[in-house]
């Protein structure tokens, strides 16, 4: 998350990741033996269980009940030893930047990926933001419809301010618009579990996950991975269909050494043998048929160390010419970091606060380092920023290489990262990689249609789709677990046709 990250001092994320490597590294290495007591569990195993495994019946899905009255009954699954409905299992990896998958550092990923399937990026939504894009992948939504406009925002409506960092404010359902993945699931009576995902633990309209894990910092992995096994290895009852995770450490060694950084590369390495546990657990319960693990990310991550400082109270922005009272002075909230959304004292003549802010945009010392936007000069439209009265009347977005600031606050601070930017930017892409019955089917579609447009092989089998939008995703988890009554989305009609079967 955000600025959880700037106080974060090197030190603790080294010790942080010495632990998640040996805690993971033992996973690692301790595989058959983890998978063996995933299989023994008492409550789990019948002997009828393994003489059918014994027979070889041991991948089949069958629909059928067998002569002994165990096994899988109606639209139950059934993965050898025990019924299953059918299950997603979403995680997010904080600032996992799409092309930090190209570093060599992340074997186990691009595996999973190689098994099953890969978007060459994932593109959040604007502002790329923590709580606007994880809001975003809950609902389907952007954040002009789900209300999460940045990770701190002036709400005029109830007259409060809207910041990640107060959870016992920021929690409460009045702030959340839309319905999240879990709520429709529960709605449709599904059971969902919630492991620390960014949101409210109960809606507006009362429903809450199943299973909820609440937000902590620095939860080792490991103590992650165990949470979502104890999950999948409920009884089929009470056995969640959706289970939704989050894990922030590669976001906080972004924000504080920077994308480029050897704490960055360790932590995607941690990031990526937990990835492989998660997927080798997977595997071992025979589940590769019937859940479908989705590694998905937030936002990117962009270098921040040769920032150039704006200062947006300069007498060449909002500051004072001469006896003038300076314009900023007018300014009672500033939202929105990196980018600043600018809110004024009542009575405010906000056309000469635009004049003179575009003024600045075009003085030389500027071109190229901001856009202003505001009623007359929109956002684009690709960043759907506008239909909503959290967001602010003005707007100044920086470019990548810069940042804004007041001679108050000054420049720096430890942050060596950061994103929020223009979300076309590449440095701010997400990421994709799905393995389950879900790639399963999709790579059969392109192969037997014969439709590779779209599809690129970059290696012997491994196959990329071309990017798409996060507001996508609540579409996909709802056909995959086979819910039909949505909510309304910003997600495309159809999208997922060319990838599902009918
Ligand atoms: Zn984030």
């Amino acid at each position: 998350m955000h600025n959880t990250s700037a106080t974060n001092d090197g030190q603790e994320t080294r010790l942080l990741l010495e632990n998640v490597d040996d805690d993971v590294e033992e996973q690692v290495k301790n595989g058959a033996e983890s998978s063996q007591r995933g299989w023994e569990r008492p409550a789990l195993v019948s002997f009828t269980a393994l003489g059918l495994l014994l027979l070889g019946g041991f991948f089949y899905l069958s629909n059928q009940p067998n002569a002994s009255g165990e096994g899988p009954r109606g639209d139950y699954l059934w993965n050898g030893t025990h019924e299953f409905k059918r299950t997603v299992i979403l995680v997010s990896i904080d600032g996992l930047r799409a092309d930090y998958l190209d570093r060599g550092l992340t074997p186990h990923l691009l595996d999973i990926s190689k098994q099953g399937i890969r978007a060459e990026y994932m593109k959040p939504v604007f502002p790329t933001l923590t709580f606007p894009n994880h809001w975003s992948l809950m609902t389907g939504l952007y954040p002009e419809s789900h209300g999460i406009v940045a990770n701190s925002f002036w709400d005029p409506a109830s007259n409060s301010m809207f910041m990640y960092n107060h959870p016992e404010a920021s929690l409460n359902a009045s702030w959340w618009f839309g319905e999240p993945m879990w709520e429709t699931a529960e709605q449709a009576g599904l059971k969902t579990a919630n492991l620390m995902w960014p949101g409210p633990p109960v809606t507006s309209s009362g429903f809450s996950p199943t299973y909820h894990v609440p937000w902590r910092d620095k939860v080792p992995l490991e103590e992650k991975l165990d949470q979502i096994f104890k999950w999948v290895d409920m009884d089929v009852e009470g056995r969640p269909e959706l289970i939704v995770a989050y894990e922030p450490s590669l976001d906080q060694a972004g924000h504080a050494h920077g994308p480029m950084s050897k704490e960055v590369n360790e932590t995607l390495r941690s990031v990526d043998k937990f990835a492989h546990s998660l997927h080798h657990e997977v595997l071992a319960r025979n589940l590769s048929d019937i859940a479908d693990v989705i590694f998905v990310s937030d936002h990117g991550m962009a270098d921040t160390r040769v920032t150039e400082w704006i200062l947006v109270d300069d007498e060449s922005m909002l500051g004072s010419y001469g006896d003038e009272e300076p314009t900023w002075d007018v300014v009672t909230h500033a939202d929105g970091w990196p980018n600043m959304g600018l809110r004024f004292r009542a009575g405010t003549d906000q056309r000469a606060v635009l004049s003179k802010l575009m003024r600045a945009a075009k003085d030389p010392r500027y071109i190229g380092k901001f856009d202003v936007f505001n009623v007359a000069i929109p956002m684009p439209e690709r960043y759907h920023f506008s239909a909503s009265e959290r967001i602010a009347p003005v707007w100044i977005v920086p470019r990548l290489g810069y940042a804004l600031t007041t001679k108050e606050s000054g420049e720096g601070g430890p942050s060596h990262g950061d994103h929020g930017y223009d979300n076309d930017e590449p440095a701010m892409r997400a990421i994709f990689v799905a393995h389950g019955p879900f790639s399963t089917g999709a790579k059969g579609i392109a192969s037997r249609e014969g439709k590779l447009n779209g599809w690129h092989s970059t290696a012997t089998d491994e196959h990329i789709v071309q990017g798409f939008q996060n507001v996508e995703v609540y579409n996909l988890v709802m056909r995959l677990l086979g819910v039909d009554d949505v909510a309304p989305t910003n997600g495309t009609a159809g999208f997922w046709d060319a990838y599902l079967e009918a």
